[in-house]
C-alpha cells in the first residue's frame, strides 16, 4: 500500500524549504485518534459509538439523497424551479408516479452521458499520474506505525489542463460545453449511479483485501462509512485524494462555465450574476487546486474512510447539486434576477472577503501543521495571497504530543473558515434572489452539514486533546465569529 514513487519525493518537483516549527513528539498521540485504544485491532470499531443516527441514519440518508436529485432536477425542468408539489386534489400516489416518470423523462442516462463522464474521469487519471507536482506527507496513521503516506499533488496543473481542453472541445464542437447544461440531467444521473456503483467496488474490494479499519459490523453503517481508509491503485493513486478535488471542483466549475456559454449563445451576452458564479467556482475549483497538498491533513483525508458518504457527496452530490444556483439562472430570462449595480458589487465584494478569510484561515492551520513537520511546501500557485503562512506562531504544547495554533485566525475564533465558507455559499444563493427555493437549498444543507462537522470536529478533538482542548477554549472562546459566537 505504500506510495511507489513514480517521481523522487521532495526531489526537483517540490521543495520543503521555509519556516520549520521546533518540534514535539509530533504526531505519537495513539491513545485517542480515530476512537482506538492502542493493542486494539484496528479493523474493529469497538467505540460503541455510531455518527449519522447509525444504521437508521445512515440508510435512508443513501435512499435519499438520489432520490432528492432527481427530485430537484423535476422541480427545475418542470415546475418553473420549485419543489414540486401535489395539485390540491391529486392524490399522492399519482403525484409520486407523475414526477417519477418526468425524472425518467428528464434524467435518462443516455449512452452519450456515460461516455462523457468516464471519459472525464480517465482524462484525470491521465492527467493525475503524467503532469508535473509536488509530493507531500499525510498525517500520520497511528495503525501503521505513525507512517505518513506520500501525496502526489499536481491538481492545479489538471485544473489548467482540464480547462484548456474543454475549450479547444467546445471550439472545435468535439463536445461542446453546453452539453452540461442541455443534457443535465442525464448526466446527474450517470453521476448518481456512478457513485453507487464506485461506493460498492470500493467496500467490497477492501473486505476481500482485508484492507478494511473501524469497522462496526453493521453493514449499512460500515457501507456508508467505508471500509478503507487509504485506498489506493498500485500504490500510485490515492483514491480519497483524488476523488475530492477533481471530480466535484471541476465539474461544477465547468457547469458554470457551460451556463455562460449557453447565455451568450441565446442572449448574446453573460448577466453579472452567471459571471459571478464562474468566479465562484473558479475560486473554490483553484482553491482546492492550487493548495491540494494542504488538503491532505484534513479531516476528510486522516480520518474518513472511503465510503458511500464522500464517494457518492464526491462524483455526485457535489459537483451536480451545488450547481442549482446557476441552472436556475440559466434557465430564466434575466428580467427576474436584475440586480441593481451596488446590489451586485456588494456581492462580489462580500464573495471576495469570505473567499479571503476561507483561503488564509485554511492555509494557515495546514501550513502550521506542514510546517512542525517540516514539510512545508512552498508553491506559487495564483493566487497567493498575504497571511497565508503564519510567522513565528503562538501554540499550545499539547501534553499527547501534538500542537494547537492559538494565533492567526484560529487565535480570533476556532472554526472561523467554516463561517467563511458558509458565507461564500450564501453568496450563491443571494445572487439569485429569492423567487426560487432551490438556488438556497446548498446554503441550507451546508449549515446543517457544517454545524454537525463542528460538533463531530469537536468531539473528536476534546477526546484527543483533554485538559489541553480545555486550555485552547480559554484561550480562544468563541467557535464561528470573533468577539461574538
Ligand atoms: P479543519 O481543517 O478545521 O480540520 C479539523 C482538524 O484540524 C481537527 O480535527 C484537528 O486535527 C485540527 N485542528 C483543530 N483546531 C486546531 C488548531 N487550533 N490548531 C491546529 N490544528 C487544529 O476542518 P475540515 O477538514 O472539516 O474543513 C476544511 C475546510 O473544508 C473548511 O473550510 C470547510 O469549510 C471545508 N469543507 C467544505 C465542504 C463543502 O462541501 N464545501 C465540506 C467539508 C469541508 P489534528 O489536531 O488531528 O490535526
Amino acid at each position: 500500500m505504500e506510495v511507489r514513487s513514480r517521481r523522487k519525493p521532495y526531489g526537483e518537483n517540490g521543495s520543503t524549504s521555509g519556516p520549520t516549527i521546533p518540534k514535539g513528539d509530533v504526531g505519537s498521540d495513539t491513545t485517542t485518534k480515530d476512537n482506538l485504544r492502542m493493542g486494539d485491532d484496528h479493523r474493529v470499531d469497538n467505540s460503541s459509538e455510531f455518527e449519522f443516527g447509525g444504521v437508521w441514519g445512515t440508510g435512508l440518508a443513501m435512499v435519499f439523497f438520489p432520490l432528492l436529485m432527481w427530485y430537484m432536477w423535476v422541480g427545475q425542468v418542470y415546475y418553473n424551479s420549485q419543489f414540486p408539489m401535489p395539485g390540491k386534489e391529486e392524490a399522492i400516489g399519482n403525484f409520486v408516479r407523475k414526477v417519477a416518470k418526468l425524472a425518467y423523462e428528464c434524467s435518462y442516462p443516455t449512452k452519450k452521458a456515460w461516455l462523457v463522464y468516464w471519459g472525464f474521469l480517465a482524462y484525470q487519471s491521465l492527467l493525475y499520474l503524467t503532469l508535473p507536482g509536488v509530493w507531500a506527507k499525510g498525517n500520520p496513521i497511528p495503525h501503521r506505525n505513525n507512517v505518513r503516506l506520500d501525496y502526489y499533488c499536481n491538481a492545479i496543473w489538471a485544473f489548467y489542463f482540464t480547462t484548456a481542453t474543454a475549450i479547444v472541445f467546445h471550439v472545435a464542437q468535439i463536445l461542446p460545453i453546453t452539453f452540461l447544461v442541455d443534457e443535465f440531467g442525464s448526466f446527474m444521473s450517470v453521476g448518481i449511479l456512478s457513485g453507487i456503483l464506485v461506493s460498492f467496488i470500493g467496500y467490497f474490494s477492501a473486505i476481500y483485501r482485508g484492507a478494511q479499519h473501524r469497522m462496526t459490523g453493521r453493514f449499512v453503517y460500515d457501507f456508508f462509512m467505508g471500509a478503507e481508509l487509504n485506498p489506493r491503485i498500485f500504490g500510485l493513486m490515492d483514491l480519497k485524494m483524488f476523488l475530492e478535488i477533481r471530480l466535484p471542483w471541476f465539474i461544477l466549475f465547468l457547469v458554470s462555465c457551460a451556463a455562460a456559454v449557453k447565455q451568450y449563445e441565446t442572449l448574446g451576452y453573460v448577466t453579472p450574476q452567471v459571471a459571478f458564479f464562474v468566479l465562484a467556482h473558479w475560486l473554490y475549483a483553484n482553491a482546492c487546486s492550487k493548495g491540494e497538498e494542504l488538503v491532505i491533513t484534513t479531516w476528510d483525508m486522516s480520518y474518513e474512510k472511503w465510503g458511500y458518504m464522500l464517494i457518492f457527496w464526491n462524483m455526485a452530490g457535489v459537483p451536480l447539486t451545488y450547481c442549482h444556483g446557476v441552472l436556475y439562472l440559466v434557465k430564466h430570462n434575466p428580467s427576474v434576477y436584475q440586480w441593481c449595480t451596488g446590489v451586485n458589487v456588494s456581492l462580489y465584494i462580500f464573495l471576495l472577503c469570505a473567499y479571503y478569510v476561507f483561503d488564509t484561515c485554511n492555509s494557515q492551520k495546514n501550513r502550521f501543521r506542514q510546517m512542525e513537520k517540516g514539510t512545508l511546501v512552498i508553491r506559487k500557485a495564483f493566487p497567493q495571497l498575504p497571511w497565508q503562512t503564519l510567522k513565528n506562531p503562538k501554540f499550545i504544547r499539547c501534553r499527547n504530543g501534538g500542537t494547537l495554533l492559538t494565533s492567526g485566525w484560529y487565535g480570533l475564533a476556532r472554526k472561523v473558515h467554516y463561517t467563511a465558507d458558509f458565507c461564500q455559499l450564501t453568496s450563491w444563493g443571494l445572487i439569485c434572489g429569492f423567487s426560487s427555493p432551490l438556488p438556497w437549498f446548498l446554503p441550507a444543507f451546508f449549515m446543517a452539514m457544517i454545524l454537525h462537522r463542528a460538533w463531530r470536529d469537536t468531539d473528536r478533538c476534546a477526546k484527543k486533546y483533554g485538559a489541553d482542548w480545555e486550555e485552547y477554549k480559554r484561550q480562544v472562546p468563541y467557535l464561528f465569529i470573533p468577539y461574538v459566537i
